[in-house]
């Protein structure tokens, strides 16, 4: 991403979202994006996944360039190459666990099966599990293999586990951490946690729209010794 930045128009009101990020994401890397609310963080992950446009700067993926591309080829960047998971699991009540990842996995070509999915997340016992009888966690690990099963080069978390306490938390940071190891996946995970930060390649702080600062932790510690 270069140069990217993002105002709302609220009326007479401008927010000045992003005020010029450079951004280069490698394959394979383990990123955590840390920020006081309102900095800015959702704002940039979302326009790195095509979920919104900026108002000027350039996003490239893999050289091809994605600000000046429509909607239509919004959606098909998406649907091809990125995951998105969000603080709430936004999982369909009425079918399984196995039925929620089914319903991206029997669209994508080239899919893992749900149960393969499923499994990567630590979720082979609950495969026939409705969400209303998963833990939170549980429900995160689904939405997360949903999210994977059409082995998208990215996956882009928003406070993964914001609404989970810190055992429960810790199981899903594992699940990305194997994501990302197995399958090479590019991660990149908000939060407003500074331990979770310690399980990444490379940290980067976000302040008032910009990146203020960045680091590279010595030593990466696994998602299981984490504790907050
Ligand atoms: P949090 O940690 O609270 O989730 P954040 O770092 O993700 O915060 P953003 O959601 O990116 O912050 O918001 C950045 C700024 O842009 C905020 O001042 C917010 O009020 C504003 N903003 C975000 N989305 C919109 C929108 N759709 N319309 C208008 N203003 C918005
Ligand atoms: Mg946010």
């Amino acid at each position: 991403a270069r140069g990217l930045t993002k105002v709302y128009r609220m009326g007479e009101v401008e927010v000045h979202a992003l005020r010029g990020v450079d951004l280069d994401l490698y394959r394979g890397e383990f990123v955590v994006l840390l920020g006081p609310s309102g900095s800015g963080k959702s704002t940039l992950l979302n326009i790195l996944g095509g979920l919104d446009v900026p108002t000027a700067g350039e996003v490239w993926y893999e050289g091809h360039h994605l600000s000046g591309a429509d909607e239509r080829e919004l959606t098909l960047f998406r649907r091809e190459h990125v995951g998105f998971v969000f603080q709430f699991y936004n999982l369909i009540p009425s079918l399984t666990a196995r039925e929620n990842v089914a319903i991206v996995t029997d669209l994508a070509e080239g899919a893992m099966s749900p149960e393969e999915a499923l499994a990567r997340v630590d979720l082979a016992d609950r495969m026939d599990h409705f969400p209303a009888q998963l833990s939170g966690g549980q429900q995160q690990r689904v939405a997360i293999a949903r999210a994977i099963a059409k082995r998208p080069a990215v996956l882009l978390c928003d406070e993964p586990t914001g609404a989970l306490d810190s055992a429960t938390g810790v199981r899903v940071l594992e699940a990305l951490e194997r994501v990302n190891a197995e399958l090479g996946t590019t991660t990149v995970v908000i939060t407003h946690n500074a331990d979770i930060a310690r399980m990444a390649h490379r940290v980067l702080y976000l302040g008032d729209g910009r990146i203020v600062r960045e680091s590279r932790p010595e030593q990466r510690i696994p998602a299981r010794e984490l504790r907050w």
